[in-house]
């Protein structure tokens, strides 16, 4: 799809800046120059691709309907945000050009935690410092999962599926029970809250008739203006443990270890191998280290791995509950890996009580984007996240040809094996300078060949940045007719053309295009 040849009409843009500025006011429109800037991709290579037309911040669910009824009338496309630090994927940038960005963050209300069943309720705008800070007031009853850069909201990082090291890591899976504006205006409530009064809404799954929640996670067919989300209770105590393997070869074996224990209900989150240049990342630019040009060589990469001591493969495992059985499955979990792995490290215990900064809770930090300073210069990644069966030869596999790629592109390989009880996420950043134009020229490049790479194996993504929303869309080639669209992308165009018959929400988001926009 060439959706970049689709041109959004500025009059047609103008005549709804002002609708809305009327219904909600004209300090809630940002359109001048710094506000499209604002409201770009800080991180990605090719700004005006992806540039919004100007942004609008509407503060309650009436407003955002004003919105919603306006972009119909003037046929205007929309891109809703929560609060648009989805780096790495695009930022708060919309995949069409000229789109109006939605920006919800003023949307901040903590509706509900219900710290006897461990649940939340928040709106778009709600950030996880925000949550944090209110889990903190009242004494952490519950604990977050975050993810590594945590400026983000809670729901537009569970509406993406994003994911924490933290039991409940799996954001996306955690959601129970949504508020979701439809494109024509209209609310529905998700699950058990479609009953008025609904005492089970954000409690249970067990809805009656088809299950929605799903439907509204990286898709474009309404907006999300409540999220349900389930919490851990906070534990009684953590027990963690760091294991480093020394070479690049290891990753087969460190996977091949961590799975079985993991399916088994022996470790309590995904665990992950991190390469050392991530590590190293969040320590300094390369620059500490290496001031000449092209890749890291491989004996200061051996220096920066002694310094730090830490291997080429590194991975923190924790647990989490009464201290009776955290000891006994980390004893279970040390034997396995002493004979897999060679090393039986020393773990840290936690208990309620100690400093909370020692506890392996969900703590929100920012320490993650140190890594877009690696080159110097205006920094920017990209995320490659491929999703693999958990086994440690497919890994090394993938491993190897992701790095073989990287490496003719001119990068440092940085990538994260996430190692769950049957499917490994495969977080590669792409960290890059944007100044250095043979950067900026590769790194696109790079990532179509690693997305045609992995389709070949059977890979597919299970988030991109939305440069590559099309490219991601069209490996889903399942069933495809003639023109290429596979099943599932058929099915995205019915629903999408039933809910948005303008073609006004999100358009293009995964690959998902109004009928509109499309041939
Ligand atoms: P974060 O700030 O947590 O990184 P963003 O606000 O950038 O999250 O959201 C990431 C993406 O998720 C957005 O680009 C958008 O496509 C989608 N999204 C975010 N919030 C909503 C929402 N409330 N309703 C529908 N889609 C959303």
């Amino acid at each position: 799809m060439e959706h970049s040849r689709v041109n959004v009409n500025r009059d047609d843009v103008a005549a709804f800046l002002k609708t809305v500025a009327q219904a909600i006011g004209s300090d809630r429109v940002h359109a001048g120059e710094d506000d499209r800037q604002a409201y770009s991709d800080q991180m990605g290579f090719d700004l005006a691709r992806h540039a919004p037309s100007g942004a609008v911040a509407p503060r309650s669910v009436e407003e955002l309907r004003e919105v919603v009824l306006a972009a119909n009338a003037h046929k205007v496309p929309l891109w809703p945000i929560s609060r648009g630090k989805n780096f790495g994927y695009g930022g708060a940038a919309p995949v069409l050009a000229g789109a109006v960005v939605v920006d919800l963050s003023g949307l901040r209300r903590i509706h509900e935690i219900d710290e006897k069943r461990g649940v939340c309720v928040v709106e778009p705008g709600v950030g996880f410092y925000d949550l944090y800070d209110e889990l903190a007031r009242r004494g952490h009853p519950l604990w977050l999962s975050v993810p590594g850069n945590a400026w983000g909201s809670v729901a537009g990082n569970a509406l993406e599926r994003g994911k924490g090291p933290q039991p409940y890591g799996d954001h996306g899976a955690q959601i129970c029970g949504l508020e979701v504006m439809l494109p024509d205006g209209s609310l529905v409530r998700t699950g058990t809250g479609a009953m008025e009064g609904s005492a089970t809404w954000h409690l249970s799954r067990d809805t009656y008739g088809p299950a929605w929640d799903q439907m509204f996670c990286q898709s474009n067919f309404g907006i999300v203006t409540r999220l349900g989300l389930w919490l851990m209770p906070a534990p009684e105590a953590t027990l963690s443990v760091d294991y480093a393997l020394p070479d690049a070869s290891d990753l087969a074996r460190g996977v091949d270890a961590l799975y079985p224990l993991r399916q088994r209900g022996l470790i309590d989150h995904d665990p992950a191998w991190v390469s050392y240049v991530g590590i190293a990342s969040f320590v300094g630019p390369r620059a500490q280290w290496y001031e000449g040009e092209g890749l890291l060589p491989e004996d200061v990469g051996a220096g920066i791995r002694s310094q730090l001591g830490i291997g080429w493969w590194n991975s923190q495992l924790n647990f989490y509950g009464p201290e009776k059985v955290i000891r006994a499955k980390f004893e279970v979990v040390a034997d396995a890996l002493a004979a897999q792995l060679g090393q039986r490290p020393e773990p840290r215990l936690w208990r309620q009580g100690d400093d909370f900064g020692a506890s392996h809770a969900g703590i929100p930090s920012t320490r993650d984007m140190a890594m877009i300073d690696w080159y110097g210069g205006r920094g920017g990644h990209l995320g490659f996240s491929p999703i693999l069966p958990a086994d440690g030869t497919r890994a090394q596999a993938q491993f190897e040809s992701t790095r073989a790629r990287f490496e003719a592109a001119g990068i440092d390989y940085y990538g994260a094996f996430s190692v769950g009880a049957r499917a490994i996420i495969n977080i590669n950043e792409i960290l890059y300078d944007r100044d250095n134009p043979q950067m900026a020229r590769a790194v696109p490049q790079l990532m179509d060949t690693l997305i045609a790479d992995a389709a070949k194996d059977g890979y597919g993504e299970y988030r991109t940045h939305i440069d590559a929303m099309d490219t991601v869309a069209a490996t889903q080639n399942y069933g495809a007719d003639a023109s290429g669209m596979g099943a599932m992308g058929r099915l995205n165009g019915v629903l999408k053309d039933a809910l948005d018959p303008h073609g006004i929400l999100a358009p293009g988001k995964q690959g998902i295009w109004p009928e509109r926009y499309r041939g």
